[in-house]
């Protein structure tokens, strides 16, 4: 399922400013010289906080749209989607 973002005041899909939060474990990697990797990082929790239309600044009329990703060779018809208002 992937996530889009739609400005309703003046139609923008494509620009946003997003504020999240995330949480994560990773494996951090050391060497004995000191220089620092970090090898794997799992991604617990991304909370989406705020989103921001970078074409006209409000942020209260973002809507977000769930797509549910088309399986392939699913028959086509009307696409599963919820929308609803931040
Ligand atoms: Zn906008």
């Amino acid at each position: 399922m992937s996530v889009r973002y739609r400005c309703a005041a003046c139609g923008n899909r494509t620009r946003f400013d997003v504020l999240s939060s995330r949480r994560t474990r990773a494996f951090w990697h050391f060497t004995l010289g000191g220089e620092h990797s970090v090898d794997e990082e799992e991604v617990l929790a991304d909370e989406v906080e705020s989103v921001t239309c970078r074409w006209c600044g409000k942020s209260s009329s973002i809507e977000v749209t769930a797509e549910t990703a088309a399986v392939d060779g699913a028959p086509e018809g009307p696409r599963a989607e919820t929308t609803a208002r931040v």
